[in-house]
């Protein structure tokens, strides 16, 4: 069986992905097993925790996936201020849990940037010990260069799928190129940048699926965050199904191929995984994942900030979901990763 996989340097085309894209039975679990020995030689046995505040729903574009477009009626709209963000952000910091925060938001380019930079400026004087991540869509290289000098020290931008035509479908208010651009101004500017993708959209092929992770290979990306393509009611796709509904182990496959192609990248369990799954975050760390992402978002905003339907922890607080992770983490016999766990790739530049 272990000839069965390619030494991870060699999984470079489509050809060498589909094989183990496909496994079932005795092979899916050897996939298994190998993605977690891949995941423990690479990156360890500690789990970087990220706490993540969905600080806005607010979002200027209409991706026809998601729950807070901008045609949907119905979140209640909400932007916490930089003083509730920078007070979200000292309480993450008290629970000594996370050694890194993400601020997440829509994609909303105008005088709020100036804004974020501010925040930033204050959650790193605050409580410097924390890494600050920042996920808030396309913006120009300057932009993105402001909010370095401010503090950031990296950036999530999914490119969703790497099919140019499948993404013009998809996301009316830009072009994959354009998304590759940004991500590309990231990396020139030395910032620690994460791509990712969903993984069963509607019009998606496993040609797809395996050139979504030969892109991530190829960027040679920091971070890496995949979930499942989840159908949204309240969206145009709502009544889309994902392309793998009758193949639940295909996420799973995914993060584990992942994993064998991009040893040394961060790729976390994301919460979709428990929205499939019970315990689905907690799998996908036995299958590939390294890192945890426990929501910090105040509790009543969480129910506005719904991406998909039955998204987890909604009805918790951030204390909650502390709590959850260290029992997760207990349960699975890893240890909580110390300090603001940056990638393994490059160190960041000195202050
Ligand atoms: S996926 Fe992101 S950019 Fe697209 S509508 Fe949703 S929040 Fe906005």
């Amino acid at each position: 069986m272990e000839n069965y996989f390619p030494p991870c340097g060699k999984l470079v085309r489509r050809a060498d992905l589909l094989p183990l894209l496909r496994a079932t039975g005795a092979e899916l679990r050897a996939l298994y097993a190998r993605a977690d020995a891949v995941r423990r030689a690479h990156c360890g046995d500690a789990v970087p925790i990220r706490a993540i505040i969905e600080f806005s729903n607010v979002c200027a574009n209409d991706c026809l996936y998601c729950g807070i477009r901008a045609s949907n009626p119905a979140p209640k709209r909400y932007r916490m201020t930089p003083d509730e963000i920078v007070a979200s952000a000292r309480q993450v910091a008290a629970t000594g849990a996370a050694g890194t925060l993400v601020l997440q938001g829509g994609e909303t380019p105008g005088p709020g940037d100036d804004e974020l930079e501010g925040v930033l400026r204050r959650i790193k004087a605050a409580v410097p010990g924390l890494a600050l991540t920042l996920s808030v869509g396309n913006r120009p290289r300057a932009t993105y260069a402001r909010w370095q000098a401010a503090g950031m020290d990296r950036y999530l931008l999914r490119f969703e799928t790497s099919d140019p035509d499948l993404f013009a479908r998809l996301h009316p208010d830009c072009t994959l190129a354009e998304r590759l651009g940004c991500l590309r101004d990231l990396q020139a500017l030395g910032v620690q940048a994460g791509g990712g993708f969903m993984i069963g959209l509607p019009g998606e092929t496993m040609e797809i699926l395996a050139d979504n992770i030969l892109l991530c290979r190829e960027f040679d990306f920091d971070m890496i965050g995949i979930g499942p393509y989840i159908p949204n009611p309240e969206t145009p796709l709502g009544d889309q199904p994902n392309v793998y509904a009758g193949d639940p182990d295909m996420v799973f496959r995914a993060i584990a191929v992942l994993r064998l192609a991009n040893p040394d990248a961060h790729i976390p369990a994301t919460t979709a995984f428990d929205a499939l799954f019970p315990d689905g975050r907690n799998l996908a760390l036995q299958r590939g994942a390294n890192v945890f992402m426990p929501n910090a978002t105040p509790g009543p905003l969480r129910k506005d900030y719904q991406l998909y339907p039955g998204k987890p922890c909604i009805d918790e607080d951030a204390a909650d979901c502390a709590r959850c992770v260290q029992a997760r983490l207990r349960a699975l016999g890893r240890p909580v990763a110390p300090g603001p766990g940056h990638s393994l790739k490059h160190k960041p530049p000195a202050p």
